[in-house]
């Protein structure tokens, strides 16, 4: 089995998860033996973030999905925001907010469970008022966490401790994007999602009855 990150290895992963013994879980209890609770920044690309859902959907498996209201690269108040967030709720997964410090803003978009997108250690792991932060000591050790940023497993991809349990429990986080667009190093994979992402401005510009001719 090749490590790529691609869907395939994607459902390899959430397979591997299967057949540990592992249940799908979200932030709203302590993690429990046997627990996995897969969680998905999403950064850039609400597209990337439906294809990956759909791929989970499929698999009966479920997770969080954290959603910005400040980025850069989508608007979650746009037609296509809203339709993110509805069919992810559609397909069984839940919704947190991917906050920018200062501001934890949770309305009635989002679950009450925030992520801080790019965090500084001084506020990583405190807690939140009114919500849980998914780094806060209970949801977050070493041992119990892995993260695919940008492109890179800093501790290996876990599809084989999964596959054999070996994880008491394990938060697992995970950018659609990597994994939807095609590259092998994160450098490639950004080169593909603004070939994409061009053409889905394209679409756009004829859906705003902008002359292209
Ligand atoms: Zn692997
Ligand atoms: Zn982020």
């Amino acid at each position: 089995m090749t490590c790529a990150f691609d869907v395939d290895h994607y459902r390899e992963l959430l397979e591997a998860a299967r057949s540990g013994g592992y249940r799908f879980a979200f932030f709203d209890h302590d993690p429990q033996p046997g627990d996995l609770l897969l969680r998905h920044d999403v950064d850039l690309s609400l597209a990337a973030a439906l294809e990956l859902a759909e791929v989970e959907q499929a698999l009966g498996a479920t997770s969080t999905y954290f959603l910005m209201t400040e980025s850069v690269f989508y608007n979650l108040a746009s037609p296509e925001g809203e339709h993110a967030l509805s069919r992810l709720r559609e397909l069984g997964h839940r919704v947190g907010l991917h906050a920018v410090w200062p501001r934890a803003e949770l309305d009635e978009r989002f679950d009450p469970v925030v992520a801080w997108h790019n965090p500084e250690p001084e506020y990583l792991s405190e807690p939140v008022e009114g919500a849980a932060n998914v780094m806060e000591p209970r949801f977050f050790s070493p041992e119990t966490y892995r993260s695919d940023s940008n492109q890179h497993w800093r501790s290996g991809c876990p599809h084989e401790e999964l596959a054999a349990g070996r994880f008491e429990w394990l938060q697992l986080l995970t950018h659609p994007e990597i994994w939807v667009h095609p590259g092998e190093t994160m450098g490639e994979t950004m080169a593909a999602m603004l070939d994409a992402e061009r053409e889905r401005r394209v679409q756009q510009l004829e859906a705003d009855n902008i002359d292209l001719s």
